[in-house]
C-alpha cells in the first residue's frame, strides 16, 4: 500500500519534471502529515525545490501544457497551480533569518535541511523525495515520533521559533485542537513567555487561527490552552475576562469562561456553523459586566443579554471579523439567547411563542441550537428537567409556525393600504396602526390574514379619528404608487 498515494499521476508529472530539471525536489508538509495520520484526504500538496520553486512550476505548467492557470508570487517566490483537482503550491528551499519588528524573514536560498529546519513543527517538516519517486520520509528532527506520540514540537528552539514567528503560537494551539495532539512542555513555557510577541502578527492572521479552532470538533481545547498562556488576555480580553468566580455570603456563580467552552462544545456537535459557533462564544459575554450580588437572593447578570449583543460589534471590529450580516446575525443571537429558556422554565404560552418567532425570524433553529446548548449544570437531573421542557417548547414553536407562518413574517396590511384606505399622507397614524395590528396578532387577538388584520385596522383608525374613503378586498403592495 502506499502511504502518500503516489500512484496518482500528479506524482508521476512531478517525478518528471525534478528529473528534467535535475532539481531535488519533495513534498513536505501538511499533505504529508496528514496521509501519516490517515486524517481525510487532502487536495493540497506542498512541494519544495531545491532551487527557483517558480521555475519548476512553470516546467511543470509546461509539461500539463494547455488550459493550465498558474498563479506566481514573485515576492515570496512561491507558485501555484491547479492540476486534476489538486492545488499544488511550489517553493524554493530556504533558510531565513528574521529581524525583531516583523515576522517577514530576510530569506536565502538553502537546502531541504535547511529549510525543515525553519518550519514550524517536526511534524509538519516531514518530506518525501520525488526523483526518484521515494515514499521513504525524510525526518531530520523526529517529527516521525512526534506524530506517534501526538506530540508538537519545534524543529529549533522553541523560543527563537516562536519569537522570529509569533505567528506559530497560534498555530500551535490550532493544531493541537485540530489533531488533538499536546503541546510539549518547554513549547509551551516558550509561547507564556513569548506571548507579548503576538503584537507584531497582523490581526487577520490571528482571526484566521482563532477561527480554525473555533471550526475543530472541540474548540474548548484551543481555548484552554490560550487562556493558560496568556495568549486569550492578549488577544480576546474580553473572553478571558469571563474566567473566575466570586464568592459573597458564601455564594458563588459559575464560572462564565468555563461555561461558556462548554455551551461551545455542546453546540459543537449539532452545528458547524461558524458563526453560530461565535454566538455562543458571545453569548454570555456581559456577564462580567453586568454582574450584582442581591442580598437575600445571590448573583444577577440582568441586561446581559441586552449589553452583550451591544458589545458584539465592537468586537467583531476589533478581532477584524465581519461587520456584515455574519455580524447582526450573532448580535441577535446573543440578544434572543434567553428567550426560549426563560419559556421552557414557565407554562409556554401561544402568544410569548409567537413573540419569539417573531422577532428571531428565520433564524429560530440556530437559536434553539444555542440555547440548547446552554443547558448546562452540575445537577444531572436539572439539566434533564429543563431539556424535557425545552421540548415542549420546541413542539409548541412547531404547532404556532404551522399555524401563524411567523417565520417570514411580512404585515397583512401594508402602509400603503392604510393611507390609501383612509385617504391619508404619511405619518405617525400609519406606524401606530401598523404597530396595533402586529401586536394584536402576536397576542392572539387576530389571526395572521388580511381579512382580520384589515377590519382591525379600520377600528384602530376610527379610533384616532381617520374616516374610511375606500375599502381594500385585497393588500396592494407598499412598492406599488400612491
Ligand atoms: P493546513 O493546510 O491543514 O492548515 P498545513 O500544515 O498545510 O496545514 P499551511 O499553513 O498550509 O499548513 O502551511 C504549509 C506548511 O508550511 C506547514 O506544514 C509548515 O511546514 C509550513 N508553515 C506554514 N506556516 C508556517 C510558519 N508560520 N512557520 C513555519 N512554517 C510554516
Ligand atoms: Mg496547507
Amino acid at each position: 500500500m502506499s502511504k502518500f498515494n503516489t500512484h496518482q499521476p500528479v506524482f508521476n508529472l512531478l517525478s518528471e519534471v525534478a528529473q528534467q530539471q535535475q532539481t531535488r525536489a519533495f513534498v513536505i508538509g501538511g499533505y504529508v502529515r496528514d496521509c501519516l495520520l490517515k486524517r481525510d484526504f487532502r487536495k493540497d500538496i506542498d512541494v519544495v525545490v531545491e532551487g527557483s520553486g517558480i521555475d519548476f512550476a512553470k516546467a511543470v505548467a509546461a509539461k500539463i501544457g494547455k488550459d493550465v492557470q498558474v498563479a506566481y508570487f514573485k515576492n515570496f517566490g512561491t507558485a501555484m497551480l491547479k492540476y486534476d483537482g489538486l492545488e499544488l503550491e511550489f517553493v524554493g528551499a530556504r533558510k531565513e533569518s528574521y529581524q525583531r519588528e516583523s515576522r517577514k524573514p530576510i530569506v536565502e536560498n538553502g537546502t531541504l535541511e535547511e529549510d525543515q529546519a525553519r518550519r514550524d513543527f517536526t511534524i509538519n517538516a516531514l518530506a518525501f523525495e520525488l526523483f526518484p519517486l521515494n515514499e521513504d520520509v525524510i525526518d531530520p528532527f523526529g517529527g516521525l515520533q512526534d506524530l506517534e506520540n501526538g506530540i508538537l514540537r519545534t524543529p529549533l528552539a522553541p523560543d527563537q521559533t516562536y519569537s522570529d514567528d509569533p505567528l506559530r503560537m497560534m498555530r500551535a494551539i490550532r493544531f493541537a485542537t485540530q489533531l488533538h495532539f499536546t503541546i510539549e512542555a518547554e513549547s509551551l513555557n516558550a509561547i507564556s513567555r513569548n506571548r507579548e510577541r503576538i503584537k507584531i502578527v497582523s490581526q487577520e492572521r490571528i482571526a484566521e487561527e482563532l477561527n480554525k479552532i473555533i471550526l475543530a470538533e472541540k474548540p474548548s481545547i484551543g481555548f484552554k490552552i490560550l487562556f493558560e498562556t496568556g495568549l486569550l488576555e492578549l488577544i480576546f480580553p474580553e473572553m478571558a475576562n469571563l474566567q473566575g468566580v466570586d464568592v459573597v455570603q458564601g455564594k458563588a456563580h459559575k464560572d462564565n469562561f468555563f461555561h461558556t467552552l462548554q455551551v461551545l462544545d455542546n453546540l459543537c456537535q449539532t452545528t458547524n456553523n461558524l458563526w453560530l459557533r461565535w454566538s455562543a462564544i458571545l453569548h454570555d459575554i456581559a456577564k462580567p459586566a453586568t454582574k450584582k450580588f442581591e442580598p437575600g437572593h445571590g448573583w444577577t447578570f440582568h441586561g446581559h443579554e441586552d449589553k452583550g449583543a451591544r458589545m458584539v460589534p465592537e468586537i467583531f471590529r476589533k478581532l477584524k471579523l465581519p461587520l456584515n450580516d455574519k455580524m447582526k446575525y450573532v448580535q441577535k443571537l446573543v440578544l434572543l439567547h434567553l428567550r426560549p429558556i426563560v419559556l421552557s422554565k414557565e407554562e409556554v404560552s401561544d402568544s410569548a411563542v409567537r413573540r419569539l418567532l417573531f422577532e428571531a425570524g428565520e433564524d429560530i433553529d440556530d437559536l434553539m441550537l444555542l440555547c440548547q446548548a446552554d443547558i448546562t449544570s452540575k445537577n444531572k437531573e436539572k439539566v434533564k428537567r429543563y431539556l424535557a421542557n425545552f421540548e415542549l417548547v420546541k413542539i409548541k414553536l412547531k404547532e404556532i409556525e404551522e399555524k401563524d407562518r411567523l417565520r417570514y413574517w411580512q404585515p397583512p396590511v401594508s402602509g400603503n393600504d392604510i393611507m390609501v384606505s383612509f385617504g391619508i399622507k404619511p405619518g405617525k397614524e400609519i406606524g401606530l396602526i401598523k404597530a396595533a395590528i402586529r401586536e394584536a396578532i402576536l397576542d392572539g387577538i387576530i389571526p395572521n390574514e388580511f381579512g382580520a388584520a384589515y377590519a382591525f385596522m379600520v377600528t384602530e383608525g376610527e379610533k384616532l379619528g381617520l374616516v374610511l374613503q375606500r375599502r381594500l378586498e385585497t393588500s396592494i403592495s407598499d412598492s406599488e404608487p400612491l
